[in-house]
């Protein structure tokens, strides 16, 4: 069965992939189906709500059963912020080096340094039902920036005192809020379909 994965991003096609193919689930891109979801505004006011638009309008575009995360990092010291604004914080165009640098300066001087990352993961299907996972990863904001590894906010998350900049992709992935999410959604999926069956 082909499902719709409503991003663009090659890096999480990949990663779906991997997990769901198992399932005997084919993700292809909302590229590859030929339909363009640039025209999509986020304006949820939770990761849940966004990756829900996102996963809706693919599934209504392409008739597929259709799949959206939305993930970011919330520090607590900054109520919860960048939150779902983690993409498209500070200045337009800024650089994963520029929010990095962002948050540090807004955290100097505070002792508080906890903060959570999230990952809310959608599933729509063409009859209308709903598979929603949410899971979340929590540090610690670092005082300076460390490794090369990851991608976003990861030189500056501590996991167990440990940067993210230094985990590899596969000990992030036993711990980070995707790999816990993507997992989560796995079972929820395997269930529905297994239920979806059974009714059959
Ligand atoms: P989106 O889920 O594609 O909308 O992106 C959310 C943003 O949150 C990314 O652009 C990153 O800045 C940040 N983010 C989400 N997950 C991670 C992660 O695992 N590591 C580092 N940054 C992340």
């Amino acid at each position: 069965m082909k499902y719709i994965i409503a991003t663009n991003n090659q890096k999480k096609l990949i990663e779906l992939e991997r997990i769901l193919s198992p399932l005997g689930i084919n993700a292809v891109t909302a590229k590859q189906e030929g339909i363009s979801l640039d025209d999509v505004e986020e304006n949820g006011e939770t990761f849940k709500d966004n990756s829900y638009i996102k996963a809706y309008a693919a599934c209504q575009k392409s008739g597929l059963p259709a799949i959206a995360d939305d993930s970011g990092i919330c520090v607590d010291a900054l109520n919860g912020e960048p939150g779902i604004y983690s993409a498209r914080f500070g200045e337009k165009n800024a650089t994963d080096t520029d929010k990095n640098e962002l948050i540090l300066n807004k955290l100097a001087g505070i002792k508080d340094r906890g903060a959570h990352y999230t990952c809310a993961i959608t599933c729509v299907f063409p009859n209308g039902d709903i598979i929603q996972v949410e899971d979340y990863c929590y540090g610690e904001i670092a005082q300076k920036p460390e490794g090369n590894g990851g991608f976003g906010y990861d030189p500056i998350f501590l996991y167990d005192g440990v940067s993210f900049g230094n985990f590899t992709s596969e000990e992030k992935d036993k711990v980070s809020h995707r790999g816990k999410a993507l997992r989560a959604f796995k079972q929820e999926l395997k269930k529905y379909l297994e239920d979806k069956h059974a009714d059959q």
